[in-house]
């Protein structure tokens, strides 16, 4: 499946109020002009293509987490991601439990290669490891990767950091 990244949504330049998919309480259009590289709310389930629904975070943590508990799953598979605070955009690809893990597994490496070789810049970091992937530099977020670009980008930072011990 190809997930395109857009630009900052236009309705953050709307002049009329927002309506807010239940069971968001508002969506607010500054919030939406702070979302630089953008994907489109999901229709249909980014790992399974399955139905999706938009929900409090309690059906998947057991009790509402965080400062903007909601979160967009699939009903099938269970894969979730969660959204932008203050809007209904998604933070990321959708994922399942081992793509979450793959994705917690490569970047604690990743930020390991961060302190060693990049002085803690995240950024010079991640330039890096999107032309090491060869992929845009916009959707090399952890937060992006399927579970397979995840388990990659932790083999180029595991190979990266012992080419240098
Ligand atoms: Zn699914």
């Amino acid at each position: 499946m190809t997930i395109q990244v857009l630009g900052v949504d236009p309705r953050s330049r709307s002049k009329t109020q927002l309506t807010a998919p239940a069971p968001l309480p508002y969506v607010s259009r500054r919030a939406l002009a702070r979302v630089r590289d953008r994907i489109e709310p999901p229709t249909a389930c980014h790992c399974c293509g399955g139905a999706v629904r938009l929900v409090s975070n309690a059906t998947i943590y057991g009790r509402e987490y965080g400062p903007w508990p909601f979160a967009y799953r699939c009903a099938d598979c269970g894969a979730y991601v969660g959204l932008h605070p203050d809007t209904d955009l998604p933070l990321g690809i959708m994922a399942s439990k081992p793509t979450i893990q793959a994705r917690k597994a490569a970047k604690n490496t990743f930020l390991a290669l961060v302190q060693e070789r990049y002085a803690g810049k995240q950024s010079a970091a991640y330039a890096w490891l999107a032309r090491a992937l060869g992929i845009s530099p916009t959707i090399c977020h952890f937060g992006m990767f399927t579970q397979d670009q995840a388990e990659r980008a932790g083999e180029v930072c595991r190979l990266a950091r012992e080419a240098r011990a």
